[in-house]
């Protein structure tokens, strides 16, 4: 890795920015959900948009280097809404795939600060908007949590948590709704946005104590359907549980109610419902002729670091369980939509089989699946949530003052989803990516990740 690592940063060095550069010709798509602007112009200046909209209304400079898209689509950078770098060795291939910004749901501050060392530097990295660890209550129910005693130790973790300097936190399975409270009053008055995965407080009751945002949409389903029999263990237990849901009966038309006067956005997360149940040569049908699995990644997401998300063990009829589940996975995304409750791409990268960068385009072929438009699903992962992050004034959507990160296309992805793999180039604060020289080195990278640290 320290070899690409260094071509890359030789590469991106390499690539001289003009003072303004034009580009013209292609349809706008410009993540706010608007009409596609035909003979679009583009115009950047160092590394933000100073003008997006239709070339009769674009003045052009003179001086500039004009970019000729006609032809093409151009969209804004991709933003995963649900990573994990703690686990990532390669996080350089979110860019690749088009995801110039990330949400790190739950890092230790050494991994972050290591990355933006790294990104200063010049190696191609997307912008990481990060949540802090996971916040528990008790003790931490896993290795990347901190745990409080109960609400009156939030004020001194959340002090803390500003000195490292988070973008938002992230409540975890075991805070109950005192801690849910504390933790999202507090942070909403430093302003930063709050999202969980949570089980002892019931996610209405988190959107009815102004959580922004809801991880998971498995999680939705407990406070749903029956808790599995006590002899069901480990990945098995929430698929048991959303297979026997009713998603027409009353308490899931209430939670979605509450979640849409609430505004609460949720993420699904399909990929790691479903890639995981896929396996190994399954997934690799997902990513065929277009992505590429390294074989140090895949021993990895062999290893049994990964049990806690394994099938090993599973009997055909666990399978079928998985289905039927993920069926009322697709089925509840999609009244969420017609409800318009925010549904916001993320993929849980590095869950086993869900590629960096690869497996947000994916999750987004899977929101389309379960129902979502294709103008819809390239806004989950652009405008909507980047006011999720509360960071719509710098990505997400392609306007005047954007830090200009944006990908163009040589198919339209609102035709055909599976367009956003067509990906022509990518550009991140104005630099082009130089991909193909990437694309080799990060199919033959043989190290696996390090794992827990
Ligand atoms: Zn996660």
């Amino acid at each position: 890795m320290i070899g690409l690592v260094y071509a890359l940063s030789i590469l991106a060095k390499g690539i001289q920015t003009p003072q303004e550069t034009v580009y013209a010709g292609a349809t706008l798509i410009d993540g706010r959900g608007s009409v596609p602007v035909t003979d679009s112009v583009v115009i950047v200046k160092g590394r933000r948009i100073v003008f997006a909209g239709p070339r009769n209304a674009a003045v052009i400079p003179g001086a500039a280097n004009v970019v000729d898209l006609r032809g093409k689509w151009l969209i804004p950078g991709l933003i995963d809404m649900h990573v994990h770098l703690d686990e990532d060795i390669s996080p350089s291939a979110f860019p690749l795939f088009g995801v110039t910004s990330v949400r790190d749901v739950g890092s230790r501050l050494v991994t972050i600060q290591k990355l933006r060392a790294l990104a200063a530097h010049g190696e191609a990295m997307p912008r990481i908007y990060w949540m802090g660890r996971n916040i528990d209550e008790d003790k931490p129910s896993w290795w990347g949590a901190v745990a409080v005693k109960g609400p009156e130790e939030v004020p001194a973790l959340l002090e803390d948590m500003d000195k490292q300097g988070v973008d938002g936190v992230k409540l975890y399975t075991d805070a109950g709704p005192r801690v849910s409270r504390a933790v999202i009053q507090d942070a909403h008055k430093r302003g930063w946005p709050v999202t969980g995965h949570l089980q002892r407080t019931r996610p209405g009751e988190a959107s009815e104590l102004g959580i922004d945002n809801l991880e998971h949409v498995f999680t939705l389903f407990n406070e749903l359907g029956k808790p599995a029999p006590k002899s069901v263990t480990g990945y098995l237990r929430g698929f048991v549980t959303a297979a026997s849901t009713d998603l027409t009966a009353t308490s899931a038309r209430k939670l979605i109610s509450t979640l849409k006067s609430h505004g609460t956005a949720v993420t699904p997360t399909l990929s790691v419902s479903l890639m995981p149940v896929l396996g190994e040569r399954n997934s690799a049908k997902v990513y065929d002729g277009w992505a590429t699995m390294p074989p140090g990644w895949s021993k990895f997401w062999k290893s049994s670091y990964w049990s806690f998300i394994s099938t090993a063990g599973w009997k055909s009829s666990d399978y079928a369980t998985a289905q039927r589940a993920y069926g009322n996975y697709k089925q509840m995304v999609r009244l969420l939509e017609a409800e318009r409750v925010p549904i916001i791409a993320g993929t849980d990268t590095p869950a086993p089989w869900v590629l960096p960068g690869a497996g947000l385009i994916h999750e987004l072929e899977l929101l389309v699946d379960a129902g979502l438009t294709p103008m819809s699903a390239i806004q989950a992962a652009t405008g909507r949530a980047a006011r999720v992050l509360k960071r719509e004034g710098d990505v997400g959507t392609i306007q005047a003052g954007r830090i200009a990160d944006f990908v163009i296309l040589d198919a339209d992805p609102l035709s055909d989803i599976k367009s956003m793999r067509r990906i022509q180039d990518v550009y991140v604060g104005g630099v082009r990516l130089d991909r193909a020289g990437f694309h080799t080195k990060f199919e033959s990278a043989k190290e696996p990740p390090p794992g827990k640290p």
